[in-house]
């Protein structure tokens, strides 16, 4: 195994077990190094702080274990079990709920992978090219797992892994094959599409806050915006609403919301899909149409560069909502965006809440749920913010 050596005073990070080491703190890099594999890394005194992936790229390497102790051959099968105790201890795995996110990389001591289980089908996503190299060892992991009888693993890492390191990964499955895709979340039952859905084919990590939004429900008019596999309409569904109205800009989201109200909620007629923009919909409905309104959408800033223009886009979507919610209203708002704080987004909804002039309070502050953990030395693990808001 190779070494990498830090310059002077750049292992303090690690030594909190921060994960991340930037190439800007690399003395040297050794000779014939590749993408992906596993290093050794030391202080500038010689002292081993731990062993990670080595990638090309600002983060050059993330760590799996940190200290001298070289990674156990059954490293992964541990990390693995690790997880899914947690999971058994939050109580995700039960009859009548059954997804569940397995692996949140960092947040589970695994940087650069994330599966989601959906019955007895893993869907794994690699992020680094390390994991990728790892796959077929920790996709038999996966089905080593006691109790977790996992029978499937598929693999999706087109579009997760640098493209630069040209790896080429076919999303494929790499254990069985599974074509029926029902997965059971609360008692609601949902069509996965891993094999064309978006990330792992649904939003499992929207699951508590749907369930919040299900008991605000109860004879309200439901605008579920960016609404893709229909999870925040299902539950309002359920949860007595008058009417759902459910919009997305892709028609492939809207059918797949379609499917999944009427997997639940057959020739239920108080629910209609709109395979519009947001904007647009939000721009010619009418006032006073909906009191209960979830935005939900894609990251507006992806990156630091895009952090301006995120902003904006936040508050110019919420401002909208404020201004044609009716009085007494709910609104259920949220962002995904990594590299927006949950002070600059609280900040964007405010000003847009200023400028419709309503007069507007915080109910609930929502995050992500406890099966995408953040490790406390690695606070980036944090991405999912959303505010309840009560308008009058
Ligand atoms: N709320 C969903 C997840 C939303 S993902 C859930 O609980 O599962 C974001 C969705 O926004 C995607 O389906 C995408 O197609 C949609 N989208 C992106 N831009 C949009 C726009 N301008 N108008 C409407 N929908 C948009």
């Amino acid at each position: 195994m190779k070494t990498i050596k830090l310059k002077p005073k750049k292992e303090e990070s690690l030594l909190r077990h921060h994960p991340w080491v930037f190439s800007g703190a690399i003395a040297n890099l050794p000779e014939g190094l590749e993408e992906g594999d596993m290093v050794k890394v030391e202080s500038s005194d010689g002292t081993v702080l731990g062993y990670g992936h080595y990638q090309i790229g600002s983060i050059a390497v993330r760590i799996l274990q940190f200290g001298s102790e070289t990674p156990a051959p059954d490293f992964f099968r541990r990390r693995l079990e690790s997880a899914f105790r947690l999971r058994s201890t939050l109580g995700l795995i039960r009859e009548d709920n059954n997804c569940f996110r397995l692996v949140h990389g960092e947040g589970d001591f695994l940087p650069g992978l994330v599966i989601d289980i959906y019955g007895d089908t893993a869907v794994m996503q690699a992020h680094s090219p390390g994991m990728h190299f790892e796959r077929m060892k920790i996709a038999q992991a996966l089905t080593e797992l006691p109790e977790a009888r996992i029978r499937n693993v598929y693999y999706k890492s087109e579009t997760t892994l640098p493209y630069k390191a040209k790896l080429d990964p076919q999303n494929d499955y790499l254990v069985g094959r599974y074509d029926g895709n029902i997965a059971i979340e609360n008692g609601l039952r949902f069509n996965i599409d891993w094999l064309r859905g978006q990330k792992t084919g649904f939003f499992v990590d929207q699951r508590e806050n749907r369930a919040l939004l299900e008991k605000y429900a109860e004879g309200r008019k439901v605008l579920n915006m960016f609404c893709y596999t229909g999870g925040f309409s299902v539950y309002a569904m359920r949860g007595g609403a008058l009417k759902v109205d459910s919009v997305d800009s892709s028609a492939k989201a809207a059918s797949l919301t379609d499917a999944n109200i009427d997997l639940n909620f057959p020739d239920d007629p108080r629910h209609h899909t709109h395979a519009v923009d947001a904007f647009k919909f939000l721009g010619e409905m009418d006032k006073d149409e909906y009191d209960l309104i979830i935005l939900d959408p894609p990251a507006f800033a992806k990156h630091r560069s895009a952090l301006k223009n995120g902003l904006l886009g936040y508050r110019k979507l919420n401002a909208k909502a404020f201004e044609k919610i009716k009085s007494g209203g709910i609104l259920f708002t949220f962002s995904c965006s990594q590299v927006v704080t949950r002070e600059m987004f609280r900040l964007a909804v405010f000003t847009a809440a200023a400028q419709s002039g309503r007069k507007v309070r915080i109910l609930h502050q929502l995050t992500q749920p406890a099966d995408h953990p953040v490790d406390i030395s690695h606070p980036e693990g944090e991405y999912l913010k959303g505010l309840v808001l009560y308008v009058e």
